[in-house]
């Protein structure tokens, strides 16, 4: 055993992080695959896998074997990159049930979001004010679902293992192969004998450049006596120069037996972002927001000298709304301005243009990045959920979407615009949702439905409006078992109770028919937005609609597996991003 070994032993016993940070700070190369700790090879040197290309320092390993040490050593660096992030966490899950055809269709779902806290190993921070599926909030779940969300949840998803280490387990390269545009070598990783509980077992694919963990496809095993562990499909991508960071948990069980006659039957996406929150470290969770965004300050140069009583009160509201706005981007909860916005404003002018309708100030359009089907205004500001844009099936039913929301602005409903005093915005992130309330009353929620219809009818969509009635006639259909979907957490919901939204277009809609492949009505989850979950950017997916093969696929407000398109870090543009599973249109 070299020097350095020796200190790295003894050094590791203080702790991981301390060990980690050595080996950083130092350089050296992993530890050498004869440390008495290391687990013989599992795979004879035979498989030497040869030299990649544009590789960082410490030199190319030579070995099968020396690939798995830098692995371990890069699944350490991502721990320690992992304790300095709070991404946001957002779990949506779907029970399912078999029907009389056979095909599994959601009977009731689960909701989470929150931020989540690695430091002491991963934790969550609830958003909704319900119990999260971490940890700390185990004791407090219902029987059913500790069963089912054992042991640190969705959370603990995002690692591989807390002490990955050569001598747990054997490893086994399988062959090298393309996720998207990066070449990974793919390895087999079982736990061995002894190891204790809740070890990786499963495959894991790994990047050759710089040997970074990319995705991995398994469980933890073995699991203790009296819970179980699900299983998953994590995936990284490669947000910033040498960070490869979680971005999409598929995890999905069809037959797990945890007590007697029950068996569980779900799936489930995870998704996070919100990495590079600007001023929301540890110590600096109450945000600030300046009075005077440039925007208003526009305003006002524009109202001459002093401003009249009418003006005032719409730069007071103006104020309200751009305080609202900000403190939702600051928070992670709404994307900052980019290209969906516009295509959405788009259609706001075309309603508005069509309707003669001339507001005297824009109005603007913002993504909340939340999957649960809500839109809302604030002011001018209309905000519509990720959830929503995702399964909405064409542009006009996007335009009823919308055309009910600028409803409310053209009618004038009252703003509350107690947002335009700072300190109402001064509270931590989690407590968003009972601090922000942007919900209607029914009377004026019935208002704008009727004034939308209007607006509509004068609109270029207004042949097309039959799509849109059969999306709600989709929604109310599923809505039921889709409590936690359709549920709304700052605005009004686009289904409430027994009615939806809008409902008078259903009349007119055609009829649903479920096993039609070519009437498509609503869209599932996670087709149409892209979201980069360093910046929090959207764009729109570019994946190109494929033809159903049958009604089983079309998947009405589902969650699917994730296939992102991997792509190395560049700062060539948004173009990085991953695209979610291929959809249709
Ligand atoms: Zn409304």
């Amino acid at each position: 055993m070299t020097y350095s070994q020796k200190v790295l032993m003894r050094i590791s016993r203080l702790g991981s992080l301390f060990f980690l940070f050595l080996l950083l700070a130092s350089g050296l190369p992993a530890l050498s695959q004869d440390s008495n700790s290391a687990a013989p090879p599992a795979v004879p040197d035979s498989a030497t896998v040869s030299q990649a290309p544009g590789s960082s320092p410490p030199a190319n390993p030579a070995s099968f074997n020396e690939v798995v040490d830098r692995v371990i050593q890069r699944e350490h660096v991502f721990l320690a990159q992992m304790r300095h992030m709070r991404p946001m966490v957002e779990t949506y899950l779907q029970d399912l049930k078999s029907d009389s055809d056979g095909n599994s269709i959601p009977t009731k779902d689960q909701y989470f979001l929150g931020r989540l806290e690695m430091t002491e190993g991963p934790e969550d921070v609830s958003f909704v004010g319900r119990p999260g599926f971490g940890h700390r909030m185990l004791d407090k779940l219902t029987s059913v679902y500790s069963l089912k969300f054992l042991p640190l949840g969705f959370a603990q998803m995002v690692l591989l293992d807390t002490d990955f280490q050569k001598k747990y387990y054997k490893f086994t390269f399988v062959r090298r192969e393309f996720l998207g545009e990066i070449r990974c070598l793919v390895i087999d990783v079982v736990p061995r004998e002894g190891s204790g509980t809740g070890r990786f077992l499963g495959r894991m694919w790994v990047e050759d450049q710089d040997y970074n963990v990319v995705r991995f496809n398994g469980t933890y095993y073995p699991h203790p006596r009296t819970s179980y562990y699900l299983h998953f499909d994590s995936w990284r991508l490669n947000l910033q120069p040498g960070m490869w960071l979680p971005a999409y948990i598929y995890s999905e069980e069809s037959d797990l037996k945890y007590r007697l006659g029950k068996a569980l039957h779900y799936k489930a996406q995870t998704r996070l972002w919100g990495y590079d929150l600007k001023g929301l470290g540890k110590n600096e969770e109450f945000t600030q927001i300046l009075v005077d965004s440039p925007q208003s300050v526009k305003d006002q140069s524009e109202a001459a000298a002093d401003a009249t009583p009418v003006v005032a009160q719409r730069m007071w509201e103006r104020q309200a709304e751009d305080n609202a706005v900000d403190r939702l981007q600051k928070g992670g909860l709404v994307a900052p301005s980019g290209e969906v916005d516009k295509v959405l404003q788009t259609v706001v002018t075309n309603l508005l243009v069509t309707n003669n309708i001339d507001l005297q100030s824009d109005v603007h359009c913002r993504v909340l990045l939340t999957a649960p089907l809500e839109s809302f205004t604030i002011g001018h500001t209309i905000v519509v959920s990720r959830g929503l844009l995702d399964v909405l099936p064409d542009e006009a039913s996007l335009a009823m979407v919308l055309a009910h929301e600028l409803s409310h602005i053209v009618l004038g409903h009252p703003f509350d615009t107690k947002l335009a005093f700072n300190d109402r915005l001064s509270f931590r992130d989690e407590e968003s949702f009972q601090r922000l309330d942007f919900r209607r009353r029914a009377a004026d929620e019935e208002a704008a439905d009727t004034k939308a219809v209007e607006l509509l009818k004068n609109s270029p969509y207004k042949d097309k409006l039959g799509t849109a009635g059969l999306f709600l006639k989709a929604l109310e259909l599923r809505a039921p078992a889709l409590p936690n979907l359709i549920r709304p957490h700052l605005g009004n919901g686009v289904a409430a109770g027994k009615s939806v939204r809008m409902s008078t277009l259903l009349a007119s809609a055609p009829q649903l028919e479920q096993r039609r492949t070519d009437q498509i009505a609503a869209l599932p989850l996670g087709g149409r937005i892209k979201l980069d979950p360093w910046s929090d950017r959207v764009e729109l997916a570019k994946a190109k609609p494929v033809p159903l093969i049958s009604a089983r696929e079309k998947m009405p407000f589902e969650v699917t597996p994730f296939f992102p398109y991997l792509t190395r870090f560049s700062t060539a543009g948004p173009d990085r991003v991953a695209l979610t599973a291929p959809d249709r249109k």
